[in-house]
């Protein structure tokens, strides 16, 4: 490919919206432009990364035995009311009208869509088990679209579900895709690792996500240093420390909280314990604004492990949403309202929030010399705990450390889930009907490609590994108005392209300085430069990611590439 007619537009300035190393990069180096909120055009050199990683997944998908579909974005509203998520999926869900005023969703994920194919196509146990995936646009309106493509409103996804007659089968299943998702992000080049997903409900053995190692990671991993084990910690949500300013906490007071209770109560429990030298806190927990009374003397910018020992959580949910909160795995935690524009000071991992009823202010209580059981209905008072770093891992086989870590994909057992919702059963021996038991596994292929650029940039930009750059080879003639120089180019470029290697040429007729600091920009592994000793036939080899660089004799170009 000339460079003369490529589309791709490089920036000296960082996007000012963009916080994080892979987008600002993959805009700067002309990978990428947003067009909306979340809403992201790949341009030619984005698109061929892209193809890359999905080809990556394609190969290893169809080597564990699934075969590839495409199904429509388009969602009819019936599908997901069938499964009930038209009502529990919530705002995430994109949901439209067509013109005949029916109801749509755009598809956030395809359960029910691969449900209802299953159902009407699959009728006996002879055609289990079967894999089927996908790669296709998913559309989620995310809260808080950020950080390029690591959480876009419409991004690429590898979808895959897997239908079977017993759990045994299922388990297989799960394992051959678990060491597809291995190979996919080992191709990749990732540092990555397999963790629980959620060790609480699910008994740790049937949901695993994949992390790639990043401090701008949005999940919070535990693992130990020495064995294989590794957690999610999401029942360590985000805490954020929350005080609201004299005029929120008065418009606070008008919020009614689900369980009835105003938040005049709420201002109450704050002055009261403010008054008596206790300090109220409030906390973000996900999304969701919690209320914290601990005891004055300590310092919460910094809680840890002991001070939230010490610390209570008034429950202001209703037992029902504790309950919610509880199966969601986030401890009972009570919403009472959430502003906006919390700022996050610390997070931690917790392992599970302290269940208490509040009943300091009935008479006879207080917050003064606060006493757990006396002024406080503990209900699971121990299972306050933060793992620390350095606790012993659950398998006693370590000792436990802390990652921040980006999902880029995530298996899951369904079970009968959404066969026995929306009635999709087949045929056993016996001539009898049993709902499908089932699998999801899915990759996020574009964030999977910004996890790539977190993990392989420098202070000149991307840095890709061979496997998924838009080119193996970027060739630079440094000067095209040199005839030696703009004829040894081309010479090479042509050989390269009968080799099969990939090849971008910067056949424009830019400065050098501009050239080379596009081409670091760029990232592509290895840059072959016609400059000074073009009339000897000599060109320069520099590889990206170490620096080394050495000068090449034409004809021994190939041999070295390949
Ligand atoms: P997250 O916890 O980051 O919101 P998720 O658990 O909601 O992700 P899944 O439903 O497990 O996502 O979807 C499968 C994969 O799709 C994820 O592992 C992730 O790689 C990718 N993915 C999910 N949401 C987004 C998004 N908003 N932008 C880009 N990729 C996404
Ligand atoms: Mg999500
Ligand atoms: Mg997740
Ligand atoms: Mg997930």
């Amino acid at each position: 490919m000339k460079q003369s007619n490529l589309l791709l537009p490089t920036l000296k300035e960082n996007p000012t919206d963009a916080e994080i190393k892979s987008h600002q990069l993959l805009v700067r180096a002309g990978y990428m432009r947003q067009i909306a909120s979340g809403l992201y055009s790949f341009l030619p050199l984005g698109n061929r990364v892209l193809r890359k990683v999905e080809q990556i997944v394609r190969e290893e998908m169809d080597e564990a035995g699934a075969t590839e579909i495409l199904m429509p974005a388009l969602q009819p509203s019936e599908l997901w009311k069938e499964s009930g998520r038209w009502q529990t999926y919530g705002l995430e869900l994109m949901r439209i009208d067509d013109r005949h005023s029916r109801e749509f969703a755009l598809g956030a994920t395809h359960e029910e869509v691969i449900t209802s194919i299953i159902r009407d196509e699959v009728k006996s146990y002879k055609k289990l088990p079967l894999t089927v995936y996908q790669i296709q646009s998913k559309f989620r309106d995310e809260k808080r679209p950020r950080f390029g493509l690591l959480r876009g409103r419409e991004f690429l996804m590898k979808d895959a579900y897997s239908f079977h007659d017993s759990f045994d089968s299922l388990d297989k299943t799960y394992e051959t895709i678990f060491n597809a998702y291995r190979n996919i992000f080992t191709r990749c080049g990732l540092d990555f690792r397999a963790v629980i997903a959620d060790s609480g409900a699910m008994g740790g053995k049937d949901t695993h996500e994949f992390m790639v190692l990043s401090d701008v990671g949005e999940d919070v991993i535990a693992y130990s240093d020495t064995s294989d084990y590794a957690a999610n910690i999401e029942m360590a949500p985000v805490i954020t420390k929350y005080e609201p300013s004299n005029e929120e906490a008065k418009e606070l007071q008008k919020v009614e909280t689900p369980n009835q209770k105003t938040m005049e109560d709420v201002a109450h429990y704050l002055g009261h314990s403010l008054d008596k030298g206790l300090k109220a806190l409030m906390f973000k927990v996900d999304e969701q604004l919690v209320l914290v009374i601990t005891r004055g003397d300590h310092e919460v910018n910094d809680v840890k492990l002991k001070n939230l020992y010490d610390a209570s959580i008034v429950d202001l949910a209703s037992e029902e949403e504790t309950k919610q909160a509880m199966n969601a795995g986030f401890g009972s935690l009570g919403p009472i309202g959430v502003p906006e524009n919390v700022d996050i000071i610390a997070d931690y991992a917790v392992q599970s929030v302290v269940n208490v009823s509040c009943g300091a202010n009935e008479d006879g209580y207080h917050y003064i010399n606060v006493n757990p059981e006396r002024d406080f209905m503990v209900k699971e008072y121990a299972d306050l705990r933060f793992i620390q770093e350095g606790d012993p891992s659950p398998d006693g086989k370590g000792m436990i450390k802390f990652a921040r870590g980006i999902e880029v994909g995530h298996v899951f057992k369904l079970g009968k889930f959404y066969s026995e919702k929306m009635d999709a059963s087949y045929l056993d021996q016996n001539g009898k009907a049993n709902p499908f038991i089932m699998g999801c596994y899915g990759i996020g292929v574009s964030r999977t490609l910004a996890a790539i650029v977190e993990q392989y940039h420098d202070d000149h930009g991307i840095t890709w590994p061979v496997q998924v750059a838009p080119y193996q080879v970027h060739l630079l003639a440094l000067n095209m108005k040199k005839d030696e120089q703009k004829e040894l180019a081309e010479e090479i470029y042509e050989t390269l392209k009968k080799a099969g290697i990939e090849v971008l040429f910067d056949d424009r007729k830019e400065r050098a300085g501009v050239k080379f600091a596009d081409s670091d920009l760029v990232g592509i592994p290895l840059r072959i430069t016609v400059g000074k000793r073009a009339d000897e036939g000599f060109a320069e080899l520099k590889y990206r990611q170490s620096g080394d660089q050495q000068d090449i004799y034409k004809s021994d170009i190939i041999d070295t590439v390949r």
